[in-house]
């Protein structure tokens, strides 16, 4: 059996900073507790995602004091690195580890009738256990404090996700030196995320579409052959130490239809200026006004299907979400997508996506794969 890891010091002091902040949010809020089960959250908080299963795992958080991490007895080793930070209470496999929840949390703020928030990929099973288990308890959407948090990234997290982006460019500009014509749409899409693996990220998600299903944004590829004509869209990411790249390409294999490349200048003019729209301060829906008002000149309104972008971290999708709507203000750290799209039902869809980073003086990319329209053989 491997050694459990030695502590990263460093990485303990970053976490405990993160947990002392959540705390402070917590009695602002007037919360007793924050329960976070294996997830994102968990690994903004503790450095690790945890492991997901049915055997119930929950870091328990207390407005004042130390944390608490309920879990199976074993897996209690797994948190060795860890127990500088955390009290663990680990439980036999006869126990009811709701009921061990119960009487740590009894043993708190709050006593028997506390408000506690509950992060947002808690699966529903567990909440309805705590629930039963602790009948006084008020409960609150734990996101309302963790989003904000882990929405305004701290220098070491801009660092992991510009290296994740530059990476995944690197996959893209290989990508394209070689054909796609006689593929399927998962066959060019597993040479791109292998290369992509080939930088060192870990595995992340990938799409691809071709031809009609281009018009299809979520469409997640299959075996439709590529050929001359095609348009074709890839969608994908790799991870550096959790933190996601979320890149979109749409190429043309041989020559495109004069429509189409009508469409693509206003997708791309779209993606550049929701990017210069981007500053502190700036509402999020402002910046798909912005995106949306090319591809309306341009005639698409009825073909804009989605929002213009979603904030990127150790999540494909997590708060700041820009879409119309939305006044929630930028800030400088803020990391998120630029992926303007227009799909034409029956024909091809567009859509190119970079991660851009909000700065005190503008917004700048993270992605510098090439734009211009690629025409592929
Ligand atoms: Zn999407
Ligand atoms: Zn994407
Ligand atoms: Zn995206």
């Amino acid at each position: 059996m491997a050694e459990p890891a030695a502590p990263d010091y460093q990485s303990l002091a970053m976490f405990t900073d993160r947990l002392r902040r959540t705390q402070a949010e917590l009695a602002g809020q007037g919360v007793d507790w924050l329960a976070v089960g294996p997830s994102a959250d968990l690994r903004y908080l503790l450095g690790s995602e945890g492991h997901l299963s049915e055997r119930l795992s929950l870091l328990l958080l207390p407005r004042e004091g130390d944390p608490a991490y309920v879990v199976a007895g074993l897996e209690a080793p797994l948190l060795e690195p860890l127990r500088d930070l955390l009290e663990i209470h680990p439980w036999e496999e006869t126990q009811d580890p709701a009921a061990i929840v119960a009487a740590v949390v009894r043993a708190g703020p709050g006593g028997d009738a506390p408000t506690v928030a509950v992060a947002d990929e808690l699966l529903g099973v567990f909440l309805l256990r705590l629930q039963a288990a602790l009948p006084a308890a008020t409960w609150r959407e734990g996101g309302l404090l963790l989003r904000p948090l882990r929405a305004v990234k701290d220098g070491r997290e801009v660092e992991l996700l510009r290296e994740a982006a530059r990476r995944t460019d690197a996959a893209w500009e290989a990508f394209i030196a070689r054909a796609l014509s006689g593929q399927t749409e998962r066959q060019a899409l597993a040479r791109l995320l292998e290369l992509t693996h080939a930088t060192g990220l870990e595995p992340g998600f990938g799409h691809c579409s071709s031809g009609p299903f281009t018009a299809s944004p979520h469409y997640a590829g299959g075996d439709r052959m590529i050929g001359p004509g095609d348009v074709v869209v890839f969608d994908w990411g790799g991870r550096l130490e959790g933190y996601h790249s979320d890149v979109t390409r749409t190429v043309v294999v041989g020559e495109p239809e004069p429509e189409f490349v009508r469409a693509y200048e206003a997708v791309l003019a779209a993606n550049e200026a929701a990017l210069q729209a981007v500053a502190p301060g700036v509402a999020c829906e402002t910046i798909d006004l912005a995106a949306r008002a090319v591809l309306e000149d341009a005639g698409y309104e009825a073909y804009i299907l989605h929002r213009v972008g979603h904030g990127l971290g150790l999540s494909v999708h997590e708060e700041p979400y820009l879409v119309t709507g939305n006044a929630q203000q930028l800030q400088s750290g803020m990391v998120f997508s630029d992926e303007p799209g227009v799909y034409l039902p029956g024909r091809w869809g567009i859509r190119i996506e970079d991660a851009v980073l909000c700065t005190d003086t503008g917004g700048e990319r993270l992605n510098e794969a090439p734009r211009e329209l690629t025409r592929m053989g």
